[in-house]
């Protein structure tokens, strides 16, 4: 059998989605399943719509383009503001999309009349977290005048993403700002507009019943996934992390220095490395590196084994405090982060197994 590996437990993450699409339908949200950790993966994209999901979100065309290849119904929605490079294909392909800049969203217009495609777009605003979307207070202003432009598409409500770059949460206060500007444009183009107002982050707003009053798309990946908050740093207790699950090979058992001999310089990826001396240590090498996962992101379930570092093929695992006596061919199960399971879905090493 092929290592490494990732085990998808796709009836956990089907329970995950069930849980969170009944949690959004009781408070009125759109809830929006994310699949760009997956690659767009049609088994799992299949898992989130039989748990009721009804729309898909994807950053990447190439993955909702995949998705749409092994017939998985739509609808879809491009997550990242689009390359005008790509605007043809995510009308094809896309039917809402997310925009920030007008010269993007009027080449979606002249698109969309093309191919009398009635593309929905939802104009991203950026209230403080600083990666996409129009200033706020710039906000109103630029979307009524891109409003009065548009011939095709329809401007259904205004986004924000929050938890991503500067890691700014999810708060009543910048929802309170979101429902302000909705509030205004409502009245200004008398139209009823949606607030895409968040990401596995803004899942705490709903749980402690804080959201503001209004009509909600969440769009959500990490939670259904992994059943974690990173911008949180919690797990989320009502719903399972038993969902992945790493495997890797041992190639190498010895013991050694926890201090390495000689002169140090930087790592492999440029990093100084930096070293506690323990003494001599029992040591194992995995199969797998930086290409495949990232070091820090590694919960093994044996918790005496401690993750000391990677380079780009191999994982160095100090287990001189665990009862188990590893070997060569041994496999040491893990838990996965966030940006670890993105690493290791991309990574052609790394085996899919569902189950
Ligand atoms: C990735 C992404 C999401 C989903 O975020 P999670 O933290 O995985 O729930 C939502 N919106 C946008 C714009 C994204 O890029």
């Amino acid at each position: 059998m092929p290592y490494p590996r990732l085990i998808i437990n796709l009836n956990e993450i089907y329970l995950n989605a069930l849980k969170l699409q009944k949690m959004c339908e009781e408070n009125n949200i759109e809830l929006v399943g994310v699949t760009k950790l997956t690659l767009g993966d049609p088994k799992i994209a299949l898992v989130l719509k039989k748990a009721g999901i009804k729309k898909l979100g994807d950053s990447r065309l190439k993955n909702i383009k995949k998705l749409v290849e092994n017939n998985i119904p739509g609808p879809f929605q491009l997550l990242r503001i689009p390359m005008i490079s790509e605007l043809e294909e995510a009308v094809i392909y896309a039917d809402e999309i997310l925009v920030s800049e007008e010269k993007t969203a009027l080449i979606i217009d002249k698109i969309a009349q093309k191919y009398d495609k009635n593309v929905q777009l939802i104009l991203m605003i950026d209230v403080g977290d600083l990666r996409e979307g129009i200033w706020y207070e710039e906000a109103p202003q630029k979307i009524l005048k891109l409003h009065q432009k548009l011939k095709f598409a329809n401007i259904r409500g205004i986004g924000t993403n929050l938890g991503c770059f500067g890691g700014v949460l999810p708060t009543v206060k910048n929802m309170n700002l979101m429902i302000e500007i909705k509030d205004y444009l409502e009245e200004k183009l008398d139209k009823q507009l949606i607030v895409s107002g968040g990401n596995t982050a803004a899942l705490n707003l709903l749980e402690e019943k804080k959201l503001p009053k209004g009509i909600y798309q969440y769009r959500i990946g990490e939670a259904l996934l992994l059943g974690t908050d990173a911008t949180g740093h919690r797990d989320i207790p009502y719903l399972s992390q038993n969902t992945l699950l790493l495997e890797a090979e041992i190639i190498e058992v010895d013991y050694k220095s926890s201090v390495p001999i000689g002169e140090i310089g930087r790592d492999a990826m440029g990093r100084i490395p930096h070293f506690e001396d323990k003494g001599w240590r029992k040591r194992v090498i995995l199969a797998i590196g930086e290409q495949d996962i990232l070091p820090n992101g590694l919960k093994s379930l044996d918790p005496t084994l401690e993750v000391l570092h990677a380079s780009s093929d191999h994982t160095i695992v100090d287990i001189t405090d665990s009862t188990t006596n590893y070997d060569v061919g041994d496999v040491i199960k893990f838990r996965i982060s966030y940006g670890c399971a993105l690493r290791a879905f991309t990574s052609p090493f790394v085996e899919k197994i569902y189950i």
